[in-house]
């Protein structure tokens, strides 16, 4: 028989080794929690085991590893559009002109951990080159970062023919993205009329269809978001100027729309002497933005009335917004009305799906990755709870834990 005393001390030998250790399973007691499609319990023990969830116990007593009674806890949160290595340089501009390589490295890690402490464990950037090394660190552990997905750059032309959009992504599809960008409409500075013909459109999104990559396709003309839709895009990213058919049209076809009403306008705005003077961000390209926030307010409003539109989270967040992500989910919900809900399944599984990793994250559920994050307060009754993130775990590993202030 074995003393009892023994047993106590490897109990507590095991339990204080617990939270150091990935391989022993670690214990979250949630006060709240929203588990990513639209469900709510109260007083949750979530066990974490070799980075996945294996057990959501409502109910259950007795001691835990982390103790987040006072919390809500809810899937990790996921931002499918930001541009993760844009940041101001050392003179306060949103360029790296006069930096090194080293210097636009070093920002862009600083991105991706203020990215994670928000709460932010999965971004997709619609990125540049330098987002593959990126990507690896994080994946590697070398850097604190969400999951990291990139298109390593955008088809990007005024003019083109199918032939270039097809010869684009056959070159870029041998860097490994995980996604193709096309830029089928002009940037909302210049007015956001469609550029590349429909033809080309479609032979972009085939192309990296055959490629087996999702494609995201940047369009403010409603002829530019139908010419994407047809053509077999995945998400429309923007899409400010559709009307209610157009909306219906991607609601249908089961292509996801990406509207950003909350964060990127008016970090521009708020940052204007950061931008001023750069490419067509000039006095023109400031009073599109300045008149722009009102018009797609209203069709976020429209949208929200589509039946069956996968209306997903992204922010197109750049220099001076990576961190405030949740700005664009606080926005949705107290300016353009999304029921909270919404505005977070919408931002966990709902994002998940757009990004093929549906069955992987976005919900706290046996078998998911440990993706999860804890807010102060209850953010169905104050979505503004979602920007006072206390406690952020990605793949089984703790990166904060602050407590409730
Ligand atoms: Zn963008």
């Amino acid at each position: 028989m074995i003393h009892p005393a023994r047993c106590l001390v490897a109990f507590l030998v095991l339990a204080l080794s617990a939270p150091l250790s990935a391989q022993n399973p670690v214990t979250i007691r949630a006060g709240t929690l929203i588990d990513g499609v639209g469900g709510v319990q109260r007083n949750v023990v979530v066990t974490v085991d070799g980075g996945r969830i294996t057990r959501v116990e409502p109910g259950r007593a007795g001691a835990v590893t982390y103790d987040l009674s006072s919390l809500t806890l809810l899937p990790g949160l996921i931002d499918t559009h930001v541009h993760i290595t844009t940041h101001f340089n050392k003179a306060g501009r949103a360029t790296t002109e006069g930096e090194t390589e080293t210097e636009q490295m070093l920002a862009a890690a600083g991105n991706v951990y203020v990215t994670l402490m928000a709460g932010f464990t999965t971004i997709q950037s619609i990125g540049a080159r330098q987002d593959l090394e990126l990507r690896d660190a994080i994946a590697r552990g070398v850097i604190p970062g969400p999951r990291l997905l990139t298109s390593l750059g955008s088809f990007n032309r005024e003019t083109s023919t199918p032939a270039e959009a097809q010869a684009y992504v056959k070159e870029v599809a041998t860097r490994d993205p995980d996604l193709i960008k096309i830029f089928a409409s002009k940037s909302s500075r210049e007015g956001g009329g469609q550029t590349i013909d429909d033809a080309t459109i479609a032979a972009g999104c085939q192309a990296a269809r055959a490629a087996n990559k999702r494609v995201w396709v940047h369009a403010h003309a409603a002829s530019a978001v139908r010419a994407a839709v047809n053509g077999g895009c995945t998400a429309i990213t923007h899409g400010t100027q559709v009307s209610d058919a157009d909306l219906r049209l991607i609601a249908e076809r089961g292509v996801f729309f990406e509207p950003n009403v909350g964060l990127v306008s008016q970090n521009y705005i708020e940052n204007k002497p950061a931008y001023y003077g750069i490419g067509n961000f000039d006095e023109k390209g400031f009073k599109f933005t300045e008149d722009g926030i009102a018009p797609k307010t209203e069709m976020f409003r429209r949208a929200l009335k589509i039946p069956g539109l996968k209306i997903i989270m992204g922010t197109d967040a750049g220099a001076g917004a990576h961190g405030n992500n949740a700005q664009e989910i606080v926005y949705r919900v107290q300016v353009a009305g999304m029921r909270p809900m919404d505005a977070i399944t919408s931002t966990t599984s709902v994002n998940a799906e757009s990004l093929g990793l549906g069955d992987k994250i976005g919900r706290v559920a046996a078998g998911f990755e440990a993706d999860l994050v804890a807010v102060a307060g209850d953010p169905i009754a104050d979505i503004t709870a979602l920007e006072r993130v206390a406690f952020v775990m990605r793949g089984g590993k703790v990166y904060k834990n602050v407590g409730a202030p």
